[in-house]
């Protein structure tokens, strides 16, 4: 029997596990530092897991080479994900966007699936089994945790990033393949919230809105994302801002442009004149009654510098072309983004130049493999990293 070792239960390291076991001429194991395997599953999607995108392709991914991924997503492309996640039992809805999740709208049922997958005969998991040293071993590998010791003829790292540190993220895979021999780039939060003056965000906190934000520095546009913006007691998270953050990491002098209402400015001129005719004795600051959320329609008057004392109709036409002006263009200060704690993902991992694209074996130590995270691979929001997790995990897991 052929003994392979696979280091971290999460995503890629139980797909992995799975994969591996379909040749009954191996013995898994599967050792997981934390109590149970998964763990951070269960916390993805705002709790129900959107476990792939079916338009993910390489272009979806960051990292020194972006087209690393290539050939782990041609031979385990969404759909492929999709049949694997099936054939465990998984049923499946598909939202807008590409977004998959499970049917039944909990990341509990993907987790439950992908347990029971590993009830094979030729599986062990070993859960609270911390990996604090791996040695080269004649051809293949010993490995210790704590006073245990494993020897395995191959090995997979599947140890995950650093972030999300309250759900398991840590730096042990990093180190573990530095003991290998194996470099990494430098390190980043991404898929995270932005801190900005708090001022206005603080007042809005809990607010969810649809909008097109940008990001700007001088008068350069960044970058910009669309889709659903959150106020925080620090700042601004939500799609659009965790697209946006990892340009934000590291940059100085930086806006969040906001743009709340995406119709030509006149309309919305026309529109709040309308408004002022139709409501002349209502409190100037309440104009935006129906158009957004009361809170976050009085704090754009406010932005706009109206105040709530007068009536509508005292509003004058330049005071509503600055407010027009402001619902597609509500500007905030960046000061920052969040770090490894908030964030889904870390950008940069072990140099993807170390390993073979096509199997995920390294260049460095014949017999060793890495996928996930851990690598210098890190996805778009909306699916696309488990979607890595996932692939990489089962091309590594066919131990090529
Ligand atoms: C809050 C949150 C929500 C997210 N939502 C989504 C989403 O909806 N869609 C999406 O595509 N992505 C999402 N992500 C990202 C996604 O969860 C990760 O990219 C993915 O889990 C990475 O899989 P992995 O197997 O590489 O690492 P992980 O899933 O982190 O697994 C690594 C495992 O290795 C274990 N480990 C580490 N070191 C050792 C050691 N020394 N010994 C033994 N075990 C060890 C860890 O405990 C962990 O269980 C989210 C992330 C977070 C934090």
């Amino acid at each position: 029997m052929e003994k392979v070792l696979i280091i971290g239960g999460g995503a890629s390291g139980m797909a992995a596990a799975i994969r591996a076991a379909e040749d009954p001429a191996r013995r898994i194991t599967l050792l997981e530092r934390q109590a149970r395997v998964g763990r951070k599953l269960s916390a993805t999607g705002n709790g129900r897991c959107n476990l792939t995108n079916l338009e993910a392709e390489p272009r979806c991914y960051h990292g020194e080479d972006p087209a690393f991924t290539a050939p782990v997503l041609a031979a385990w492309p969404p759909r492929r994900v999709l049949e694997f996640f099936a054939g465990l039992g998984l049923k499946t809805v598909t939202e807008y966007g590409g977004r998959v999740f499970p049917m039944s709208g909990h990341a509990g049922s993907v987790l439950d699936v992908l347990r029971l997958g590993l009830e094979k005969p030729n599986i062990t998991v070993v859960t609270g089994c911390t990996v604090d040293a791996v040695r080269r071993s004649g051809a293949g590998f010993s490995v210790s945790a704590g006073d245990q010791s494993f020897a395995a003829d191959r090995l997979i790292l599947a140890c995950g990033g650093c972030a999300g540190a309250k759900l398991g993220g840590v730096m042990d895979g990093y180190a573990l393949a530095a003991s290998l021999g194996h470099s990494r780039t430098g390190l980043y939060p991404a898929l995270t919230p932005m801190r900005t003056e708090p001022d206005y965000p603080r007042a809005l906190k809990g607010i969810r809105v649809n909008a097109l934000v940008r990001l700007i520095q001088g008068n350069r546009i960044l970058a910009e994302a669309e889709g659903d913006v959150i106020f925080t007691d620090t700042g601004l998270s939500g799609t659009a801002v965790f697209a946006l953050s990892r340009f934000a990491a590291g940059q100085r002098d930086l806006t969040a442009e906001l743009c709340l209402f995406d119709e030509p400015g006149e309309t919305l001129f026309a529109d709040l004149s309308a408004r002022r005719s139709r409501w002349s004795k209502l409190e100037a600051n309440r104009i935006l009654t129906g158009a957004v959320q009361p809170r976050l329609g009085q704090m754009l008057c406010r932005y706009a510098g109206i105040g709530g004392g007068a009536a509508a109709e005292t509003l004058t036409d330049a005071q509503l072309r600055t407010l027009a002006g402001a619902m597609r263009s509500f500007r905030l200060p960046v000061t920052g983004v969040s770090g490894f704690e908030a964030a889904q993902v870390t950008a940069g991992g072990l140099r993807t130049s170390e390993f073979d694209p096509v199997t995920l074996g390294s260049r460095i130590v014949p017999g060793l493999y890495a996928c996930g995270e851990l690598l210098d691979v890190d996805g778009d929001c909306g699916g696309f990293n488990l979607q890595w997790a996932w692939a990489s995990g089962l091309r590594a897991g066919e131990l090529r």
